[in-house]
C-alpha cells in the first residue's frame, strides 16, 4: 500500500471533522470503524514518521473532540474515557468554568513570567491550596507546571528548610521522569532503563500496602513502619532531609496503604525531623472523593503536591505547606519561566468553581460504589483477580494467579485490548504490570460507567474463562504423560 497517500487522505478526512459540528457530543458509546480506524491508523503512521518512538501509546486512536465522559476519535467511534488523560481531565475535558477563565485570560495575556512581571491569579491560586490543602498550619504555595517539578521543588524546599540531603521513598513509589524524581521511582521498566546514572541520596523503604486486605503479604502498617525506621536508624535518621509517599500509589498499581501506615509515617517524620511530603499529585482534586486523598487518613503533610487535575487539562503544579518550611529558599532560589503560568492558573480558578458544589465529590463516590458492585464478585467468581482496590473514581483490579499470587501481566494487557477493541479506554499499572486502573472523569454520566464496567466484566470473564480451559488442558496433557 502507498503510504503517502494514505497518510494525505486521512489528513484531508481527519479536517471534515475537525470542521464539521459543535454541537454537544452524544454520551453513548459507538463504534463507527475497527478500533483504531482508517484515519487513525493513517496519522499513526505519520506520527512514526516524525516523532521520537520513545514515546509508547496506550490506544493508537486520535482524539478529534471529548466531553463528559466519551473521547470522539477522527474515525468517528466513540470511546468510553476510564482514563481522563492519566488523571487530569477530572472537571470534563471541556468544562464550562474552565473555559470561560480560560477565554477571557487568553484575551488579556498569556504570559508575563511570575518572577518579571505579578499577576494576582496566582496568588488567588496559592490563596485557595493555602485553604483546602490539609494542615492547621499557616501555609505558602510555590506554582510550578508539571508533577515533576513539584517533586524536585518539595526536596529544593525541605533541604534548604533542614539543612539535610537524604530523601526517603518508597516500594512502588512514582514521582516523575525527571532525573531526580526517576531515581526516586521505583520500577525500571520503562521509566529508569538506560536512562542513569541518577542522583544519589535517595533511599527505599517498604510499604503496607501490598494485598494486605487479603493477607497475601506480610505488609501490615506495623511490620512495614518497623522496616521504614529501622531503615532510617541504619542510616542515621537526622540525615534525610524529605520522606514523599503517595497516599495511594498510582502508577505502581493504585496500592492503598493498610491502615495506620500514613499516620506512623507522621510520627516517624516529627520523631526525626523530617519534611513529610504527600505526593497527592494522582489522588488529589477530587479524585478519591476527598479533595485530597490523605484527608481519609486525617493525616496532613508538612509539604503537599498537586499538579495533573489541577488545571483540567493546562500544565499547573503546585507545592504547598508549612510556611517556615515554604519560605525556607533564598530569594530567586525557585520559580522557572513558565511556573504558575497565567493561562494555566485560570483554569485552575475555573476547577476550584467546578469542585464548589460537592456534586463531582459525590460522583467520586457513586462511581467507586457502582464499580465495587459490578467487579468484587470477580475476586471470588474467577481465579485471575486478586483484588479490587481503590477510592472514589481511582479504582483497579489486580490480576494474579489465585492460589500463588503470582502476578499476571498478560492477563490485564489482553483484557485491556479487548476494551480498546470494544471502545473503552483503560490503563494498565503497577510494578508488575498487571493492574488495570479506571480514573473515569468525575462529571461521567451513571450510564457510561455501566456500559463501560460491563465490557470490561465480560473481558475479564471471558480471560478467565480461557484461564481455566488451558489450565484444563494442560492438567489433562500432565495425566496423559
Ligand atoms: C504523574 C505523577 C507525577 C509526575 O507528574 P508529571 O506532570 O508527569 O511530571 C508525580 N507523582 C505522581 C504520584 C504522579 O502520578
Amino acid at each position: 500500500m502507498d503510504a503517502p497517500s494514505n497518510v494525505r487522505r486521512g489528513r484531508a478526512h481527519y479536517l471534515v471533522y475537525m470542521t464539521s459540528s459543535t454541537d454537544s457530543l452524544p454520551q453513548t458509546r459507538h463504534l463507527a470503524t475497527a478500533i483504531p480506524g482508517p484515519v487513525s491508523t493513517a496519522l499513526h503512521r505519520e506520527r512514526e514518521a516524525q516523532v521520537s518512538s520513545g514515546f509508547g501509546v496506550t490506544m493508537p486512536v486520535f482524539i478529534n473532540r471529548a466531553s463528559g465522559g466519551i473521547l470522539e476519535d477522527v474515525d468517528g467511534n466513540r470511546i468510553i474515557d476510564f482514563a481522563s488523560g492519566i488523571a487530569v481531565t477530572s472537571v470534563g475535558a471541556v468544562n464550562a468554568q474552565v473555559q470561560a477563565h480560560v477565554a477571557a485570560q487568553m484575551a488579556r495575556f498569556t504570559h508575563t513570567c511570575f518572577m518579571v512581571t505579578e499577576y494576582d491569579s496566582f496568588t488567588q491560586v496559592a490563596a485557595w491550596l493555602n485553604a483546602h490543602v490539609p494542615g492547621d498550619f499557616p501555609k505558602r504555595t510555590a506554582l510550578f507546571s508539571t508533577g515533576a517539578e513539584a517533586v524536585e521543588n518539595a526536596v529544593k524546599i525541605a533541604r534548604a528548610a533542614t539543612g539535610r540531603e537524604r530523601v526517603l521513598v518508597f516500594d512502588d513509589a512514582y514521582h516523575g521522569r525527571s532525573l531526580l524524581t526517576m531515581a526516586m521511582t521505583a520500577k525500571v521498566n520503562p521509566y529508569k532503563k538506560n536512562f542513569g546514572p541518577f542522583p544519589g541520596e535517595v533511599f527505599r523503604a517498604p510499604t503496607a500496602t501490598r494485598l494486605w486486605a487479603r493477607g497475601g503479604g506480610d505488609a501490615t502498617a506495623a511490620t512495614a513502619l518497623a522496616g521504614v525506621e529501622a531503615l532510617l536508624l541504619e542510616n542515621d535518621p537526622r540525615s534525610f532531609a524529605a520522606m514523599v509517599i503517595e497516599p495511594i500509589q498510582g502508577e505502581g498499581g493504585f496500592l492503598v496503604p493498610a491502615p495506620g501506615f500514613l499516620a506512623g509515617l507522621r510520627e516517624l517524620a516529627t520523631k526525626y525531623g523530617i519534611v513529610l511530603v504527600m505526593d497527592e499529585i494522582q489522588t488529589g482534586m477530587g479524585r478519591t472523593g476527598r479533595l485530597l486523598a490523605s484527608e481519609h487518613e486525617g493525616v496532613a503533610g508538612d509539604l503537599t503536591l498537586t499538579a495533573k487535575a489541577l488545571a483540567g487539562g493546562l500544565p499547573l503544579s503546585a507545592v504547598t505547606g508549612r510556611a517556615e518550611l515554604m519560605n525556607a529558599p533564598h530569594a530567586g532560589g525557585l520559580g522557572g519561566t513558565y511556573a504558575g503560568n497565567p493561562v494555566a492558573c485560570a483554569a485552575a480558578l475555573g476547577v476550584f468553581e467546578a469542585f464548589e458544589d460537592g456534586t463531582l465529590l459525590a460522583n467520586a463516590v457513586t462511581i467507586e460504589a457502582t464499580a465495587r458492585e459490578v467487579l468484587q464478585p470477580l475476586v471470588d467468581s474467577t481465579a485471575i483477580i486478586a483484588e479490587f482496590r481503590g477510592r472514589g473514581a481511582m479504582l483497579a483490579v489486580e490480576f494474579a494467579d489465585k492460589d500463588t499470587l503470582e502476578p499476571r501481566a498478560d492477563l490485564a494487557a489482553q483484557v485491556a485490548a479487548a476494551c480498546h477493541r470494544q471502545g473503552v479506554l483503560v490503563l494498565v499499572c503497577g510494578t508488575h504490570g498487571n493492574v488495570i486502573r479506571l480514573l473515569p472523569p468525575l462529571v461521567i454520566g451513571p450510564d457510561l460507567i455501566r456500559d463501560g464496567l460491563g465490557v470490561l466484566r465480560n473481558a475479564i470473564v471471558a480471560a478467565n474463562a480461557a484461564q481455566t480451559d488451558t489450565d484444563t488442558a494442560s492438567a489433562a496433557a500432565l495425566a496423559a504423560v
